[in-house]
């Protein structure tokens, strides 16, 4: 496979919802090892952008390929393509009923069919990783909400993606507990992961992304080096979110 292809490379994206026009033609590339931070207000289609890279929903119109393949041809093997994205969400998601070494297992012995020892080898890698190696035991509910964001990365480490979703990962924590999972992603950006990331953590865009792209209304309306598009943003709608949020 050629190495110079984009990682991501999204052409002419549309997503409706009935009337509701929510992508309006999203044309983005992401290169392999490259971190891309989305902003933008809410209700201008980060999220829904994310969410068709791995198409938990479905375009209305244009092409999706993440690491050469298209994931919008009608006959891909949808489960194959999500094995190469691991996603981390707002809420964590994680297993409740099963302890933090399951949550990390049961993914990779059902999905990929890889042996319990094997699973639990690499449940244990990503635990350390993420600084939670002491934890396998605990159960969801014994940790802090960054523990436990920190393990849903984990898990999703675990099924050795290419790529990372991340959709504000740190939106539903505790002020305290943000820097935590913020080092975290800091870590696996500086490993090479390639990494798309919806945040409104502007001082993380600012150090970490290679790239930041604003959106607003369901088009990308400006992208380009942090330094430049949130220190110097050329678009009124780019400074007039940033003031609100600054
Ligand atoms: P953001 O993440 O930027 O806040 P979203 O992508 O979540 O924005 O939402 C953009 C628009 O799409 C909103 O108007 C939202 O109501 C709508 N939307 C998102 N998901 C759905 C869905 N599953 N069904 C219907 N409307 C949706
Ligand atoms: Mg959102």
């Amino acid at each position: 496979m050629a190495t110079d292809r984009p990682e991501i490379e999204i052409r002419g994206l549309h997503k409706s919802f009935g009337d509701n026009h929510v992508l309006r033609g999203i044309d983005l590339e992401v290169a392999r090892g490259e971190v891309v931070c989305v902003i933008g207000p809410s209700g201008s289609g980060k999220s829904t952008l994310l969410r068709c890279v791995n198409l938990l929903e479905e375009p209305s119109a244009g092409r999706v390929f993440v690491g050469g393949t298209e994931v919008t041809d009608p006959d891909v093997d949808i489960d194959a393509v999500r094995r190469r994205i691991g996603m981390v969400f707002q809420q964590f998601n994680l297993f409740p009923h099963v302890d933090v070494a399951g949550n990390l297992t049961l993914p990779q012995r059902r999905v990929l069919g890889t042996d319990t020892a094997r699973a639990a080898a690499v449940a244990r890698e990503n635990l350390a990783r993420v600084g939670l190696a002491d934890k396998t035991d605990a159960y969801p509910a014994q940790l802090s909400g960054g523990q436990q964001q920190r393990v849903a990365i984990a898990r999703a480490l675990s099924m050795g993606p290419e790529v990372m979703l991340f959709d504000e990962p740190t939106s539903a924590l505790d002020p305290e507990l943000v820097g935590e999972v913020l080092s975290v992603m800091r870590v696996l950006a500086g490993e090479g992961m390639t990494m798309m990331v919806v945040t409104h953590e502007i001082g993380f865009a600012r150090e970490v992304a290679d790239r930041v792209v604003f959106m607003d209304g369901g088009v990308i309306v400006e992208q380009g080096p942090a330094a430049r598009v949130v220190g110097r943003p050329q678009q009124e709608r780019t400074r007039n979110f940033l003031d609100r949020i600054l």
